[in-house]
């Protein structure tokens, strides 16, 4: 009885596991391309939205504002809350050259674990934080390393944003990551529509690699220019026509909020 038990336990633990975390596969762009084409942030054809993570922060954000600013570029910035609120001046400052702020997470945490409450918690605080700097409340949800759970899904429909990863990267992150090789691996999914990931700071990644992001940032917006796309903000991106994070969970716990 007792080995019945534990295994009904188990088996019950090894369902939750994989209701949380099952989800998280959209993190693999062939899978979020056939099971969730709408995650991807895929836009019209004409336009590239230019994404940065992980800030803002005090050191290098300033160095990416100066540069967009001399390149007339618009982006969009997952923000930490908890690094906002450490420099609200820099994020009014962000807002106010036009970029557009959304919600990383409160902290840049990996979620192995459900947390269902703090996770709703976490986002709600961090788009509060953002709409206290007095813009709009954030349309956007990234979270951290892509990982979008059954559980972060939950708490971005609650806090009313919608989940975004990317469909090109340049792996600024890495050690080994330099211009060209950022370069050539945003080439590599760099479409008409492409939504691009790089990071404005190096508070997860290899130190001092925000200075190839940067460095790579006027071939980058060249590129595109040259290949007749406009680069600019998630706002500006014509990402509007799949559903939100709210209708999707309402269509899953079947309800139905009507057309997008
Ligand atoms: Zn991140």
């Amino acid at each position: 009885m007792v080995n019945r038990c534990a295994a009904a336990a188990v088996a019950a633990a090894s369902a939750g596991a994989l209701w949380h975390i099952g989800p998280a596969a959209t993190w693999l762009p062939q899978v979020r391309e056939r099971f969730a084409p709408g995650l991807d942030g895929r836009g019209s054809p004409g336009h590239i939205a230019l994404t940065f993570d992980d800030g803002p922060d005090p050191d290098t954000t300033p160095r990416f504002l100066d540069a967009l600013d001399r390149l007339g570029v618009r982006a969009t910035f997952f923000v930490l809350g908890e690094r906002l609120l450490d420099d609200r001046r820099l994020a009014r400052g962000m807002l106010d050259a036009g970029h557009e702020l959304g919600v990383h997470g409160w902290s840049h945490q990996k979620p192995w674990f459900p947390e269902p409450h703090r996770e709703a918690a976490d986002l709600a605080r961090t788009a509060d934080a953002i709409s206290d700097l007095g813009a709009a409340p954030p349309t956007w949800y990234r979270p951290p390393y892509g990982i979008l759970t059954a559980g972060r899904r939950r708490a971005a429909a609650r806090a009313r944003l919608r989940p975004v990863l990317w469909t090109a990267w340049g792996r600024d992150w890495r050690p080994a990551a330099d211009r060209r090789s950022v370069l050539a691996d945003l080439s590599r999914r760099l479409t008409g529509g492409a939504t691009v990931l790089l990071h404005d700071s190096d508070y997860t990644s290899t130190p001092g690699s925000w200075r190839t992001t940067l460095d790579a940032l006027p071939d980058l917006v060249s590129w595109c220019r040259a290949a007749g796309w406009r680069v600019g903000t998630l706002g500006d991106h014509g990402v509007g026509r799949t559903r939100t994070a709210v209708q999707e969970t309402a269509v899953e716990e079947g309800r139905d909020l009507g057309t997008p």
